[in-house]
């Protein structure tokens, strides 16, 4: 029996991840979650699961907890310090980190020096801090499994192959909701447009990520660190039915394809059954009633921000912590509708051009750049908006 750790429980992945438990009662058992603020669900997470440690974001629903709970020996914690708690307990087998941006580098770099499983749906974390990582999950043996549907499809075609062979690396992208829109209407697009998602339900700031394709340009940088793939062997491709997840390109011209149902619960799965894997825990796949699988190319006006993320990636160093800060600032203010859908991009640019790279090893001089460039983000945002 695996021992798993949830850092995000309460989200879409956290949830799908408790789903896949569920039907594998005899092979899981959650010992540990780390919540944000949604204390109703927690408080049903707690019952159903009887973890011993949970966390929260803020002191006051983690003192409700406490007070709710306090005949069970529940131990509870909050804020960061207690993610980070969560994410390095020596007595878990597997953390599934799955806290949304920045804010969940800190339980994850904990959980991979505590050498353990990390199932990785957290991509802002690998964006930021993908050297780090790798270096730390090297000393001191931790496995970094991809949940993100389109690395868990390369995960998967390279299982077994010697990397040498490998030419091409494609991730698809659904396109969002807007991949068939006029482009002169994206400007009017409303915070409830961008969230109706055509294909996966998701997290707010990775659909919004998703409308402006930057959640590819942030998986691009993601694929470079989990994987070591250099720049030029990326490739990105629309594909709206969103059932090839990532495609291979062999050395001899063959090309490996991973297909699933569009549901996070099959990657979610593999990174907990990985290296075995376990029955399905949904319908399978059927390619007959899914009909025509499409693919195209990206239009660059319609998603500029995919060239900014090939830019990051080229430049190296900083500059992808310096992009992610910017996008996760533009993002809030998108979504508190202080922005519209094409400023999140213009803001972007602002904040990055005349970005001066700089090399960065360490934990701190990675949330120093996160900083300053949140700062300068918001301010071109109150300036100008
Ligand atoms: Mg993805």
């Amino acid at each position: 029996m695996k021992k798993v750790a949830i850092l995000g429980s309460t989200g879409t992945i956290g949830r799908s991840t408790l789903e896949v438990i569920r039907h594998r009662p005899r092979h899981f058992r959650v010992t540990a979650l780390a919540a944000g603020s949604n204390i109703c669900l927690l408080k049903e997470q707690i019952l159903e699961f009887h973890p011993e440690i949970v966390s929260l974001e803020r002191k006051e629903d983690a003192d409700f907890i406490r007070n709710k709970f306090k005949k069970y020996s529940l131990r509870v914690t909050h804020g960061l310090d207690g993610a980070v708690e969560i994410g390095g307990n020596p007595g878990n087998d597997i953390v599934v980190s799955a806290i949304t941006g920045i804010k969940g580098l800190k339980p994850t770099l904990a959980a991979v020096r505590a050498g353990k499983s990390v199932a990785l749906a957290n991509k802002e974390s690998m964006v930021v801090a993908g050297a780090l990582l790798r270096a730390e999950a090297r000393k001191s043996g931790a496995t970094i499994i991809p949940v993100d549907s389109e690395h868990s499809g390369v995960f998967q075609c390279l299982a077994g192959e010697d990397r040498r062979n490998v030419k091409k690396v494609t991730l698809t992208a659904s396109g969002g909701p807007f991949f068939r829109t006029e482009l002169s209407e994206l400007q009017e697009k409303t915070v409830e447009e961008t969230l109706a998602h055509p294909r996966w339900k998701m997290g707010k700031k990775v659909t919004v990520d998703s409308a402006t394709l930057m959640n590819k340009g942030l998986e691009l940088i993601e694929a470079r660190w989990l994987f070591d793939f250099e720049p030029a062997e990326l490739n990105v491709l629309i594909h709206p039915q969103s059932v090839v997840h990532a495609l291979v390109e062999m050395r001899d011209g063959s090309v490996l394809a991973q297909l699933s149902p569009t549901d996070m619960k099959i990657p979610i799965q593999f990174a907990l059954t990985y290296p075995e894997r376990g029955d399905a825990v949904l319908p399978p796949l059927d390619l007959v009633r899914t009909g025509v699988l499409e693919f195209y190319p990206v239009e660059a006006k319609r998603y500029p921000l995919l060239r900014l993320a090939y830019w990051a990636l080229q430049e190296g160093g900083s500059a992808a912590i310096a992009l992610n800060a910017a996008n996760e600032v533009a993002v809030a203010a998108f979504l508190a509708r202080r922005i519209g859908f094409l400023a999140i991009s213009e803001v972007i640019h602002r904040a990055v051009d005349g970005y001066q790279k700089r090399a960065v090893r360490s934990l701190d001089g990675i949330l120093d750049v996160d900083r300053l460039m949140r700062e300068r983000t918001s301010q071109i945002i109150q300036q100008r908006y």
